[in-house]
């Protein structure tokens, strides 16, 4: 076991923080009050190579793993730039394809899934089935010369700014008829495919969007990996993602504690600053320590999976995603209580990370199917539902 990050890994997280700090918090809620995307920024970081770090170097990317990529996330969410997409698009599309992906596939996405000129949407959630995945209904069925897709999606992110969306739907066994998951790779602009945007209660550049797919015509290469074994595929992309869900909220935690740590060495009210008084002390000390403990098990769940042991790694990652969130939410709420009537204004911009943050408590799994799963795996007690 080896606590000491490479120099390697350090000068990645100093390099990615100068980037993100050239940008910034106020460029990022700028963006996101605006109605603008993150464009520039994410096209900077994938010609640096930081949004491919993870991907095979012979598809354009540097050749490292999940590890590395989180760190890109984390340090730009501390920079106060968290970019939804990454959890999306370089891990668990990019990991897909280049673990599953045909040739074709992999020439075809990977090279601008690295530098950040393709992005690619994730789609599993659907309205009727939501955190009961075993229970969704877009079907594809066979045609002469591929699929027809169709079906409905709700939440999926950053379809506006995606060339291509990753679709979870379902095949029929041709042997038993019992339908059976499996992955497409569904281009945003096929006819058939509509996305209307879902207004939600957050500050955030990249918006949710409901998905309609109507008899897509997708030929047979629109599928990824074996149909036979999608499930497995699916939950090798899903480790990613929660590794990943993890650095954005603890990118978004250490922000909010940045600024709220700062803000109270300063702030005077009696006859010290108001960071001498426990009250304000110890809550922020506490979430420190969560906050370091949440990410040793990002990191734990990152090395197990570079290491190839995606079962313990999808054990760590839950664990890594629940306190992620846990630490996020903590973190922001208090950013703001610390900076009293200041945390609630546009300018000093802690108020704003609290609903990104609570979000991190639902998706991309929820705080609830994370303690059923440990409940279940971890400590082998019945399931209940
Ligand atoms: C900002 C944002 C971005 C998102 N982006 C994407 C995306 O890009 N792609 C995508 O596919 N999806 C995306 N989602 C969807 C997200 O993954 C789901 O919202 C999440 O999985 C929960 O599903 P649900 O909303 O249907 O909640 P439900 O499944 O309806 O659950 C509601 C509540 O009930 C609890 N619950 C449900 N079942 C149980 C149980 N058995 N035991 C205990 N509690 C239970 C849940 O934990 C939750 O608290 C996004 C969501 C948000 C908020």
């Amino acid at each position: 076991m080896n606590f000491v990050e490479s120099d390697e890994r350090r000068e990645l997280r100093r390099v990615v923080g100068e980037l993100g700090k050239k940008y910034g918090y106020e460029w990022f809620n700028r963006q996101a009050r605006t109605g603008g995307h993150t464009t520039e920024l994410w096209l900077e970081a994938g010609k640096l190579g930081f949004l491919g770090v993870n991907l095979p170097e012979e598809y354009g990317g540097g050749g490292g793993g999940m590890a590395d990529l989180s760190i890109v996330l984390e340090e730009l969410g501390a920079a106060g730039c968290p970019l939804l997409m990454m959890v999306v698009s370089p891990s668990i599309c990019g990991t897909v394809i280049s673990r599953f992906g045909t040739d074709d596939q992999k020439q075809h996405w990977l090279p601008g899934l690295a530098d950040g000129t393709t992005i690619m949407a994730f789609a599993i959630t659907e309205p009727d089935a939501g955190s009961n995945s075993h229970q969704i209904t877009t079907t594809a069925r066979r045609t002469d010369d591929g699929w027809s897709l169709t079906g409905r999606k709700v939440y999926i992110s950053g379809l506006d700014v995606a060339k291509a969306v990753l679709v979870v739907g379902r095949t029929e066994d041709a042997r038993t008829g019992k339908l059976k998951p499996a992955l497409f790779i569904v281009p945003t602009d096929a006819p058939g495919v509509e996305f209307r945007q879902i207004e939600m209660d957050l500050i955030s550049p990249d918006k949710q969007y409901a998905l309609f797919l109507d008899d897509v015509q997708l030929p047979r290469e629109a599928l990824v990996g074996s149909e036979d074994a999608a499930l497995m595929q699916l939950f090798a992309g899903l480790n990613p993602e929660r590794i990943m869900a993890s650095a954005f909220a603890i990118g978004i935690a250490r922000h909010a504690l940045g600024k709220a740590t700062a803000y109270v060495k300063e702030r005077q009210v009696w006859k010290q600053p108001i960071g001498a008084h426990q009250g304000i002390a110890h809550p922020l000390a506490q979430i420190k320590i969560e906050l370091e403990l949440a990410r040793l098990m990002m990191q734990k769940a990152a090395a197990l999976y570079d290491a190839g042991d995606d079962l313990a790694a999808g054990e760590a990652a839950n664990m890594a995603k629940y306190a992620a969130g846990e630490v996020a939410v903590r973190a922001t709420d208090q950013a703001v209580q610390s900076l009293g009537g200041n945390g609630m204004t546009v300018e000093y911009g802690v108020a704003s990370l609290v609903a990104a943050a609570r979000a991190t408590r639902i998706a991309p799994v929820s705080r609830e199917m994370i303690l059923n799963f440990v409940a279940q795996h971890s400590l082998g007690l019945p399931k209940s539902y």
